[in-house]
């Protein structure tokens, strides 16, 4: 082995890859450290499927390609998958006792990007229950711990994906965003993560959860990680997904250097309320002179309508929900119950052992808001607020750049925080709820630390399409801070074995 056997976990996706170009560490070596570290931090719950013999023969291949010259843009990085992407050779749970030891015959669009610029896929991370929750805890296969501190949770939905990237599992992790799923674990476990503009990376293949909110996007150490990444998983996918924006692939690492004195950061006055808790509000505060120092300019905003992202959330997601999970009923894929009595019986009770607590509740809710003589009370109105939210953006954005803020009102809180109360959850939403509502695209990256020595993210919200111009902003901020390179003490609780 090289000298790279204790520490490939810490390089970069950027370093990786240079080393695999360079032929001074192999794919195959590289898979074989990572599924060793996956195997010796069992105990984080981010894995829900391993196949190791997959990930060796796909290792295998990009060192083939390697060798001969033909290597693609990720060619042997190790990356894992949120478990809400159908994979045809790993498991797809979604997080859910319904689809457990499901199968998919095909890849997601994205899986299939992602693989096609070579990279090797080391296995399925654990995420909320049909990627519903903000804490990982709605699993039907039990909580992901936040390697920062066990005793509290790493977010969710992509909870396993932000675990696993922070604990040095995986260099990079694929996640998905529908009310802050990716941005809200990588502020709780101190990693970088970007959500793209709805619709720049293509829905097919992901398990539906709210759909016209779900969006595919990437977490890492780095923003130039996440843009190198991003860069292969976006573009057009007309046949598969129609809502796929038709904007072709662009490559994020361009404008990742580029100055930004003079840049205009909107600050929003409704992120800096009475909710937002000191620490993290010390932690924003720094990150934002930082920006200043850079030559940025801060623009105080308004986002006046905030607070009502919540409840118009909390009805479209849910309406949403219950008619994409009306597709499992025990016949087309998934649980069935064993024993039932006729064929109605077999739908009830193959629901009721599928589904966890948390599935129900929204299902109940989505089929309330969408009934009869509910429609225009709740779902309509939502609507109307939906698009009121966006306008406001766009005003805002007549006055800045990029807009900044807290990610969430507090750092991750203990696992048996928030008295199992579903609200509190809910409201911790607060701050991602607007951007993914108004479909733009939105950043987490490390500012420092909190109550508890726990990680607290700076969210970014770019103008439509402009990632690279957010990924920008960010590695700028990267450049002159370490707060990304910070790792938690468990990483190297267990040591490998060196062969
Ligand atoms: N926390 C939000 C929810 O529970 C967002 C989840 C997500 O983005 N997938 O719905």
């Amino acid at each position: 082995m090289t000298q790279f056997s204790t520490d490939l976990h810490d390089l970069t996706v950027a370093e990786l890859l240079a080393c695999f170009r360079l032929r001074k560490v192999s794919a195959v070596e590289a898979a074989q450290h990572f599924l060793a570290r996956a195997k010796t931090h069992k105990n984080l719950g981010a894995f829900l499927d391993l196949s190791e013999d997959v990930t060796l023969a796909q290792a295998c291949a990009a060192d083939a390609r390697l060798s001969s010259g033909t290597a693609g843009a990720l060619e042997g990085l190790p990356i894992a998958h949120k478990d809400i992407f159908v994979t045809r050779d790993f498991a797809t749970t979604a997080g859910s006792r319904m689809l457990a030891g499901y199968r998919s015959p095909f890849d997601a669009t994205v899986v299939q990007r992602l693989a096609k610029a070579g990279a090797v896929t080391l296995g399925k991370l654990n995420c909320d229950e049909f990627a519903m929750g903000s804490s990982n805890k709605n699993s039907a296969f039990g909580s992901v711990k936040n390697p920062w501190d066990m005793s509290c949770v790493p977010g969710g939905s992509s909870g396993g994906s932000a675990a696993a990237v922070a604990a040095r599992l995986t260099p990079a992790a694929t996640g998905t965003d529908t009310g802050g799923s990716i941005r809200q674990p990588s502020s709780f476990c101190g990693v970088t993560g970007i959500k793209p503009t709805y619709g720049r990376a293509s829905r097919y293949g992901m398990v539906a959860f709210a759909s016209s909110l779900d969006q595919a996007g990437v977490m890492a150490r780095t923003a130039q990680d996440c843009a190198l990444l991003l860069s292969c998983m976006c573009g057009p996918d007309p046949l598969r997904d129609s809502t796929s924006l038709d904007v072709p692939a662009e490559d994020f690492s361009v404008r990742l250097n580029d100055g930004i004195e003079g840049l205009r950061i909107g600050v929003p006055i409704e992120f800096f309320g009475e909710g937002l808790a000191p620490d993290v509000r010390t932690v924003i505060d720094a990150a934002l002179k930082q920006f200043e120092s850079l030559g940025a300019k801060l623009v105080p905003i308004s986002l006046p309508r905030t607070e009502l992202s919540i409840p118009v959330y909390y009805i479209i997601a849910p309406a949403e929900a219950s008619s994409n999970l009306n597709r499992f009923d025990g016949v087309k894929f998934g649980h069935r119950a064993k024993n039932y009595t006729d064929l109605e019986d077999m739908y009830l009770t193959t629901r009721a052992q599928g589904f966890g607590a948390e599935v129900k509740r929204r299902i109940m809710i989505g089929t309330y808001v969408l009934s009869h003589g509910y429609y225009d009370a709740y779902y309509l109105q939502a609507q109307k607020i939906r698009r009121m939210i966006a306008d406001d953006f766009q005003q805002a954005f007549k006055q800045c750049d990029v807009i900044a803020g807290p990610v969430a009102p507090t750092v991750a809180w203990r696992l048996d925080g928030h008295n199992n109360d579903p609200l509190a959850d809910y409201l911790a939403d607060i701050f991602t709820l607007p951007a993914s509502l108004a479909g733009l695209p939105g950043m987490s990256v490390p500012a420092g630390f909190g109550v508890g020595s726990m990680p607290v993210g700076l969210q970014l919200i770019g103008n439509y399409l402009d990632e690279s111009r957010l990924l920008n902003v960010a590695h700028r901020f990267q450049l002159v801070t370490d707060w990304h390179t910070a790792r938690p003490s468990s990483v190297n609780n267990y040591q490998l074995n060196s062969n």
